[in-house]
């Protein structure tokens, strides 16, 4: 068959785009990731569920390294903490795809959604906080919100970091670690910078397989070793982990456990009634939204 133009550049783009960058979230078919919740998704009822805390801010968390038992019922019963997911944060490229855009935030749209969270009252919170809410009920600070970093991109450290500092946001960096140190990606000083900095460094899996396809030795190889490796960086523990493609299985989640992560984080499909825990919703924040776009997906989406 002959090749038509289109598609020669089409697959030279690909090519390029192959050496360029290992695996990551933006290579998925747009149609196997959820966006953002539909508005008409299912809700948990919310009427047995403590109130977060209005007046009074959370007191800090210590480091929550154990699994507290709870019953999957509770876990659901209670207010869904809204939560974001970020992968580059620069200005759009002519050879970005639409789809690649949807992982793509031009900066200044970035600089414009956390100054708008940060003017409509939003506090970010922290996996520990979040893990101590869901499973005794503590309490949070008034309006609380996560902001989750996938992918290990270089520029989450250097464009979005000073944007998160203006306002003494905290970020959630789930770190794939085939790519520390490789040409535009974070390296280990700047994994450590953040984590010594009161970020949060979780796992994103150590090359961005998905978790579903996992037999045997891939259990140590994508989830047990990048643990050990984000530990010795970081000098703390990894307990949150981060699904890539948001793709996950029940059977997947007795590993995780196994594997020591307290809590994981999927994309804006349903919850697993069983695992709540594991199976924590996050919306990605395409690139083209406008601050009110963001404020109206944020409140009909958890
Ligand atoms: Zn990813």
């Amino acid at each position: 068959m002959k090749t038509t133009a289109l598609q020669a550049i089409a697959r030279t783009l690909y090519v390029v785009a192959g050496m360029s960058m290992v695996l990551s979230c933006q290579n998925m078919p747009e149609s196997n990731v959820a966006i953002a919740a539909s508005p008409a998704a299912p809700k948990e009822a919310t009427a047995t569920t403590p109130a977060i805390n209005e007046s009074n801010p959370a007191p800090a968390t210590a480091p929550i390294t154990k699994p507290i038992p709870v019953d999957a019922a509770s876990v659901l019963a209670k207010k869904e903490v809204p939560i974001l997911c970020y992968h580059q944060i620069r200005d759009w490229r002519p050879t970005d795809s639409k789809t690649a855009q949807n992982y793509i935030v031009p900066v200044e749209n970035f600089r414009n959604q956390i100054k708008a969270l940060a003017d409509s009252g939003y506090h970010t919170i922290l996996p520990d906080q979040l893990y101590a809410y869901l499973t005794t009920g503590a309490a949070l600070p008034s309006k609380p919100i996560m902001l989750t970093f996938d992918d290990t991109d270089l520029d989450q450290y250097t464009v979005a970091l000073p944007e998160m500092n203006k306002y003494g946001f905290k970020g959630v960096f789930f770190v794939m670690t085939v790519s520390i140190g490789r040409p535009n990606y974070m390296t280990k000083a700047q994994i450590k910078d953040l984590a010594d900095k009161g970020h949060s460094i979780g796992s994103h899996t150590w090359d961005h397989h998905n978790v579903k396809q996992y037999q045997g030795q891939d259990w140590v190889t994508q989830i047990e070793k990048p643990s050990k490796t984000l530990e010795t960086i970081t000098g703390k523990p990894i307990n949150y982990f981060a699904y890539p493609f948001g793709l996950w299985n029940p059977q997947a989640i007795p590993h995780l456990k196994e594997k020591g992560m307290i809590a994981a984080f999927q994309l804006a499909g349903k919850r697993d009634p069983q695992d709540p825990l594991h199976t924590i919703r996050r919306i990605i924040v395409p690139g083209a939204w406008k601050p009110n776009t963001l404020n109206k997906v944020i409140r009909e989406s958890f």
